[in-house]
């Protein structure tokens, strides 16, 4: 805290779960302390992405796996790899196509602000179907056959993004993928918990998985997980690792990157932006490490702990009921009556201190508070907040 007060922020009441707007979650200290450490020596960064490939295979069933730095940047590699192969003339192009494959089909009700980051690899992407389910007017969403009519001598890659609503299923997609011989890129960004995803995506065909490890995961805010074919990861390292050497002082594991595949050493890649630091890939690695040890059920149980004890605290207020709603990551609804919400969300966030909680559902009268990124000291200062706004 010391270190924003001298900056003159504030720190905020985060109920909303770990937005990268919110700086994500707070750090576990066992994360800190690994962190601390890699941070105080160096290494040789392609041996430590090694190793890493090595521990993000052992737990996702991939056959190798690279730390990037999100999410979003997992995607725009993942493209990159599916578009350049092994083929290092086409890494330095990039983002210029010209010659390549360089579409990616993605079903139209899967179009999201993240895609941004597969269309910065420089493909088009290729809007599949018609999801009438979410005009009210249907039921239908994009079908695996539309995705098989939509394939063409330009399509390099499948993109699905993941959610227990995803159309068509990830399985009739890789069935399409595979037949025409592409890889399918999952973005699970936000899929853990539960934890079995962490194998789910690959046992059911995915090419590629991108998780962030700055969410429910637990690691760094600008950490994330690339997991996938043993070829597709080299190729997605090789686009991001620092390349400024002599062929020779390059010795990397050739279970990671095999140079006997290679003609020759790409420069700098598209990925090269998206570095990710030695204290980003161990804390990944530590948290995922943590995750893992916690287990779903006890996760669940001290998420749910946090939100009953807050609900206790906020008491009755006339007009407003609260409950909880059980899942993966269990939520506390406010329900408020005849209120409108959104000058309660303003009063939140604007107050002192600032809180911000999930305002998704606020047309409805709803507000949801997120447990991730709640800490047992805030549970008080969060419910009198909440208590001086509602009353
Ligand atoms: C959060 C999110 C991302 C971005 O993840 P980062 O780790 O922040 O880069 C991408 N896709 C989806 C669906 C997300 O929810």
């Amino acid at each position: 805290m010391m270190a924003y007060a001298r900056l003159g922020v504030r720190p905020i009441i985060n109920a909303k779960g770990a937005a990268t707007r919110l700086s994500g979650g707070p750090i576990a200290q066992p994360v800190l302390a690994a962190m601390a450490e890699a941070a105080a020596a160096c290494v040789d960064m392609a041996e430590l992405q090694a190793a890493a490939s090595r521990r993000i295979a052992a737990v996702t069933g991939a056959e190798a796996g690279l730390v990037t730095s999100g999410a979003a940047a997992g995607l725009l590699l993942a493209t990159a790899a599916a578009v350049t192969g092994l083929d290092p003339g086409r890494m330095a192009r990039l983002p210029h196509t010209r010659g390549m494959k360089n579409q990616v089909l993605v079903a139209r009700s899967q179009r999201n602000f993240y895609d941004h980051a597969v269309r910065t690899a420089g493909v088009r992407l290729v809007e599949v179907g018609l999801p009438d389910r979410y005009a009210g007017a249907g039921v239908r969403d994009a079908e695996a056959w539309e995705f098989e009519d939509a394939l063409g001598p330009d399509t390099a890659a499948i993109l699905h993004v993941a959610g227990p609503d995803a159309q068509p299923e990830l399985p009739k997609l890789v069935a399409v993928a595979r037949a025409a011989g592409i890889p399918v890129i999952v973005d699970a960004a936000a899929q853990l918990p539960p934890a079995a995803n962490l194998r789910r995506f690959i046992d059911e065909g995915a090419d590629l998985v991108a998780f962030s490890g700055g969410k429910a995961l637990g690691g760094p805010q600008a950490s994330g997980i690339l997991a996938g074919r043993r070829d597709l990861i080299m190729a997605a390292a090789l686009q991001m690792l620092d390349l400024d050497v002599w062929l020779e002082q390059f010795r990397p594991d050739p279970d990671f990157i095999d140079l006997a595949r290679l003609k020759g050493l790409p420069p700098h890649g598209i990925g090269r932006p998206c570095k990710v630091g030695k204290e980003q890939i161990v804390g990944l690695l530590t948290a995922l490490d943590l995750f893992l040890a916690e287990g779903d059920d006890a996760r669940t149980a001290r998420w749910t702990g946090l939100l009953e004890e807050l609900q206790g605290r906020i008491g009755r207020i006339p007009g407003v009921t609260t409950g909880l709603v059980p899942g993966a990551v269990p939520l506390l609804r406010l329900d408020l009556a005849e209120r409108e919400a959104w000058p309660v969300v303003m009063a939140l966030e604007t107050g002192s201190p600032s809180v911000r909680l999930d305002a998704e559902r606020h047309r409805s009268g709803c507000l949801l508070i997120n447990p991730i990124c709640l800490q047992p000291a805030e549970l008080t200062p969060l419910a009198d907040r909440l208590r001086e706004v509602l009353a």
